[in-house]
């Protein structure tokens, strides 16, 4: 009984500014109910919590690859001998090639079936985007010369359907049975500036070429326990699917050619000049960048002529594919980054308009990333790790990318082109964790690769810098987009073909919700290792978003299911609004405390405006004016504190237990907050305190607060001191998308996000460096930089 009175006895003191809404009729909470037949059903090759299971398999595909670069027609001439095990249960009658080549083809599935409208003005780019007119009428797609099988040399029957093709066996390849075959082709490169896409060439004013070579070679489809063969088409957004495998590559281009390609070189000696051989074994030492090939001997090499061809050679073991690029414009540095007592040897290959930021970042960068990423994930297993500057604005392959960011011709630049050349370098060079080592299928998954290579970009940024104006990865940097109509809104778990807006969809999204979860809902630690165990099970094999969502639950004991169906499921923002505060006191019952409060309550609400008016308009009333129309009642103080009070409240405090008699007298406040989930996607409650004595307190309660009503909740808090100022989500941490929602009492409209974000940062665009320069070298065409 003493309890109830308890809590009877506590004593509403406080004044709403909003009116409280009426609760929903809310029913069984799907938000918070487990992914279930979301996910697949485990079995021996994936396990329930999310690693390789123990029949766990994959195919592997070694290649032999002999290309030519014909730098006067622009033609790749290869050819190459596969050797394809079949690791699976499964006979194989035939297998599926990718010919990437012909996505520039005549009536390739990419070019017709995009769409778009024409604006009043088109760029050549965008307009060969839309009407794929640079290619429809010419044939840029492989031309296949022959199939054979590599043991009698016999052709082989094939069909190419548009970017696949499909390879008859003579007998079925068995279970863990071998087949090699050889393929010869060749393919005319697509200028870039032409509508080229990930790889391509750029001609320079000098009259030279820089050539970035990439899915130049038919490559096998991967065959596996999840989607069998995957040979969905080529339409270019959605990028590939891949085995690993041991590479031989040789590649014969003009001699006057700096050549950079995955692997380790097998024939430096032949191929570089005795002084580039010195300085390149310097490098694979040097914690300092050394220049290999230096601008001048490549502006020396502009004005040449190639006197023949060379061939370089190289091996690259356990990888998913091969890249080169190359140019006789190709400046060359490197510098060693030690990973785990192992050295990498960390290299550039650009033209001088790459300089002076190339010179000075790219090499740096490259290590940088290598040795942080290490960190995160995986330790860097490669001998090499290479940037390349040339057409192609960012691009990935094992050990290799293309990377774009060049300055003015006056060798100025703005800062949105240093920070974005640092920012692709570091995200390109990181790919060759996601995905070239834990591999995912990106035809499938475009997020899986994206998305995590975008989260550790954002970490790896700020180790350079720690105030680096990195674009993804903070919650308000994603409020733009994920306030949008939900019409225009694709879910994280979209198939890579279909995403729209993939930069947000596929990058910025997925990147946001795993530093949501390592900074809000696990914290770092959990966070961390779970992971890096992610990445140590899934290392050289496939894993499914079902295997990342299981794993990180597996090794951290977080539940995760509610986050994944909200974040990678969903596209529902998160909006908390603060509806409203209610302020609670516990009654003392004390008659002298509680009579002086209603005594002064009682005055409060006397002192209307006619009485304060009515003090000077009634000179003197009847009561005043004649005393004896005075009786009992003109000096009667109900607020008056009598015996029978002081008895009533002894008897009180006599029933109280020694606990509850230190609550009573410990004067605490209680505020119960009324927050609604407007957004719907359920996250962490932060609130911020802010005491009348001006210092303030933060609360943090778990997104599990909502699993009984998601759409909204009260909670209790309970302070020593009185709040005069409460606000959710203070630190930015959650991506709620109405921050005047957040406040209690509401403060007056704060400039919006847009123009904070105009007011601070770097615009793209400007170049402050050249108006300093010009500033202080006021003679035009006296600049420094690039010499062209
Ligand atoms: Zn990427």
């Amino acid at each position: 009984m003493r309890k109830i009175s308890f809590i009877i006895s506590l004593f509403y003191a406080g004044l709403t500014w909003a009116q409280a809404p009426t609760m929903p009729n809310y029913h069984a909470n799907d938000r918070f109910e487990q992914l279930g037949t979301a996910l697949p059903t485990p079995n021996t090759y994936r396990t329930a919590s999310g690693a390789p299971g123990k029949d766990y398999w994959q195919q592997r595909a070694d290649y032999d690859i002999k290309v030519e670069l014909d730098e006067a027609n622009n033609k790749i001439i290869g050819t190459e001998t596969i050797t394809y095990f079949n690791q699976s249960p499964d006979a194989l009658p035939y297998v599926w090639i990718q010919l990437d080549q012909n996505l520039f083809a005549k009536n390739s599935p990419g070019p017709i079936t995009r769409t778009g409208d024409l604006g009043n003005q088109t760029t050549m780019t965008s307009l060969s985007t839309i009407t794929d007119m640079n290619y429809s009428n010419a044939d840029y797609g492989y031309n296949i010369q022959a199939v054979k099988d590599a043991k009698t040399g016999k052709p082989l029957r094939y069909t190419i359907n548009q970017t696949m093709m499909r390879i008859d066996l003579p007998q079925p390849i068995l279970p863990k049975q071998t087949y090699s075959f050889s393929i010869d082709w060749n393919y005319r490169i697509v200028e870039v500036a032409k509508g080229g896409r990930r790889t391509g060439f750029e001609v320079f004013k000098d009259g030279n070429n820089v050539y970035e070579i990439a899915q130049f070679y038919p490559r096998l489809c991967v065959y596996d326990d999840v989607t069998g063969w995957q040979h969905k088409q080529y339409y270019s957004q959605g990028e590939f699917a891949l085995n690993f495998g041991n590479f031989k590559l040789a590649i014969t281009v003009p001699d006057d050619h700096v050549l950079g390609a995955t692997g380790e070189l097998q024939n430096a000696a032949q191929v570089l000049t005795p002084t580039q051989l010195k300085n390149f074994e310097k490098a694979k030492t040097s914690e300092k960048v050394v220049v290999i090939s230096s601008q001048e001997e490549r502006e020396k090499a502009e004005k040449g002529k190639p006197s023949g061809k060379k061939t370089w050679i190289f091996k690259a073991d356990n990888v998913r594919d091969v890249a080169f690029a190359t140019s006789r414009k190709y400046i060359w540095d490197g510098k060693m980054q030690e990973v785990a007592g192992k050295k990498v040897l960390c290299m550039s290959f650009y033209p001088k308009e790459g300089n002076p930021l190339w010179g000075k970042y790219s090499t740096e960068v490259v290590a940088h990333t290598v040795k942080t990423y290490s960190k995160f994930s995986v330790d860097y297993p490669y001998p090499v790790a290479i940037s390349c500057h040339g057409p192609i604005g960012g691009m990935e392959y094992p050990m290799l990318s293309f990377n774009g960011g060049r300055p003015e011709a006056d060798g100025t630049y703005s800062e949105a082109t240093k920070y974005g050349m640092i920012g692709v370098i570091i995200h390109e060079v990181g790919h060759n964790f996601f995905p070239m080592i834990i591999n995912n299928d990106e035809r499938q998954w475009m997020w899986m690769d994206e998305g995590l290579n975008t989260f550790m970009q954002y970490l790896t940024e700020k180790e350079w810098d720690k105030d680096y104006p990195t674009r993804r990865g903070e919650p308000q940097m994603i409020v733009d987009y994920m306030k949008q109509d939900p019409k225009n809104l694709v879910p994280i778990m979209t198939m890579s073909d279909n995403l729209i807006n993939a930069g947000a969809s596929a990058y910025a999204k997925p990147a946001t919700a795993l530093n949501i979860l390592r900074e809000t809902v696990m914290g770092r630690e959990l966070f961390d290792y779970a992971f890096k165990e992610y990445s140590r099970r899934w290392a050289f094999k496939s894993p499914t978003p079902a295997d990342l969502f299981r794993t990180l639950e597996d090794a951290s004991g977080v539940d995760l299911d509610w986050f994944w169906k909200g974040w990678f499921y969903g596209v529902e923002p998160v909006d908390q609004d603060l509806v409203e505060v209610e302020w609670f006191a516990l009654d003392t019952q004390n008659p002298d405390i509680t009579k002086a409060n209603a005594k002064k309550e009682a005055e409060d609400k006397r002192n209307t405006v006619a009485r304060q008016r009515d003090k000077d308009f009634i000179k003197e009333s009847v009561v005043e004016k004649n005393p004896d129309m005075k009786d009992f009642y003109n000096s009667y103080d109900p607020y008056k504190v009598t015996d029978a009070d002081k008895k009533k409240y002894e008897t009180y405090l006599a029933s109280l237990t020694p606990d509850e008699r230190k609550l009573v007298e410990s004067g605490l406040n209680f505020y119960t907050l009324k927050v609604k989930n407007k957004g719907g996607l359920p996250m962490p409650v932060i609130v911020k305190m802010q005491f009348e004595d001006g210092t303030d307190s933060v609360a943090r309660f778990p997104a599990e607060i909502w699993r009984l009503n998601d759409q909204q909740v009260s909670k209790v808090i309970t302070t020593k001191k009185k709040v005069v100022q409460w606000t959710l989500d203070p630190f930015r941490e959650i991506a709620d998308i109405d921050e005047e929602s957040n406040s209690f009492p509401r403060q007056p409209t704060k400039p919006t996000r847009f123009q904070l974000f105009k007011g601070g940062g770097f615009q793209r665009g400007t170049n402050p460096m050249r108006e300093a320069q010009q500033a202080q070298q006021p003679k035009a065409g006296q600049q420094g930089g690039a010499k062209n």
